[in-house]
């Protein structure tokens, strides 16, 4: 197999006494968009400002392109891509010139950076605010402009930090789109966020991280196969007799099966035809029953599945 873009071993970061990452590994392979998921404060910045060697950390080893990451690594910052938490910026320059400077970090010729700064404009939907100074930009497009800085050079691995973090719909399924655009065409992205939709959208591969520290890596798929949950079933009735509730949760790969608020509820684990045999019961029985759904597995049910706490509304 190839060399990792970026492989991270065991690495730890302190402030004062508190631990942000603890003994975190992610090795992001070529050609993927490698998804950090994590509440807030799981240790997602903290662990780019490490990859990137903007932060000294007290343990562990940092490689991007088989080589060792220096603060001095200038040849492989110049094929990194960086799109901050924090929108940086500056507010006396236009969106053209705000994109033209940043890329003049990489590129000093100008002629050359003209159509590359063009087609991150294109790119990010901003050619028609050109000459706009950020000021006067929505928060979604000043994220965009956000992004086209740090993309317009074509760097061969991207790190966007929580890149769609309060942008509206529009402006989040364009930076989406785009994303999996730069994939397209040759990139590595790593791309942290704390929503679980966003992730499993458009990652190649998830690491899940919490206080951090590693829990679970894989596909969507993958991960939502290493938990017992595989269905929730949900259905509109009046409160069953307890009888009811324990013949239904003594059904094949029912584990748990609680009636509350006009509703009841069954877990699965594994199995088909989960829905069929449930509602069998309530026909067999005369039980009447109204609205029925049924939920495959989140990436939110295997945060708490394995942590035991909840990923989504941080
Ligand atoms: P995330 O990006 O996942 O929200 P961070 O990496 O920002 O998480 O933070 C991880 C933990 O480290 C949090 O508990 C946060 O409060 C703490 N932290 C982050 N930056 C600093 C800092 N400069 N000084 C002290 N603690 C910090
Ligand atoms: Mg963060």
């Amino acid at each position: 197999m190839s060399i990792p873009v970026v492989k991270v071993e065991n690495l730890v970061k302190r402030y004062k006494e508190l631990i942000a990452l603890d003994h975190l590994n992610l090795e992001v392979r070529e050609g993927e968009i490698f998804g950090l998921l994590g509440p807030n404060g799981s240790g997602k910045t903290t662990a780019i400002n490490c990859i990137l060697s903007l932060l000294h950390y007290d343990k562990g080893s940092i490689e991007i392109f088989g080589s060792p990451m220096t603060p001095d690594s200038y040849d492989i910052k110049r094929q990194i891509g960086v799109v901050m938490q924090n929108v940086a910026v500056c507010d006396e320059l236009t969106v053209y010139e705000n994109i033209d400077s940043f890329c003049g970090l990489y590129v000093p010729v100008r002629s050359q950076r003209k159509p590359l700064v063009e087609e991150a404009m294109e790119f990010t939907g901003l050619t028609e605010f050109r000459n706009f100074r950020p000021k006067k930009l929505s928060g979604g497009l000043l994220r965009r402009l956000n992004i086209a800085c740090g993309i317009a050079h074509k760097p061969r691995l991207i790190i966007m930090d929580e890149p769609t973090v309060a942008v509206d719909p529009q402006s989040r399924n364009h930076i989406l789109t785009g994303i999996e655009k730069l994939q397209h065409d040759g990139a590595t992205i790593i791309y942290t966020s704390h929503y679980m939709e966003e992730v499993e959208q458009i990652c190649t591969r998830i690491a899940i991280i919490d206080g951090g520290k590693n829990v679970a890596l894989g596909t969507a798929d993958e991960l939502k196969k290493m938990i017992r949950k595989s269905e929730t079933i949900r259905i509109d009735m009046p409160q069953p007799a307890q009888d009811d509730l324990a013949a239904i949760r003594s059904l094949p790969h029912v584990y748990e099966c609680n009636w509350q608020n006009h509703e009841l509820t069954a877990l699965c684990s594994g199995g088909s035809h989960n829905l069929i045999r449930v509602l069998s019961y309530l026909q067999e029985k005369e039980l009447p029953f109204g609205h029925v759904t049924t939920q495959l597995p989140t990436l939110n049910d295997v945060f708490l599945e394995i942590t035991g706490k909840e990923l989504r509304d941080q």
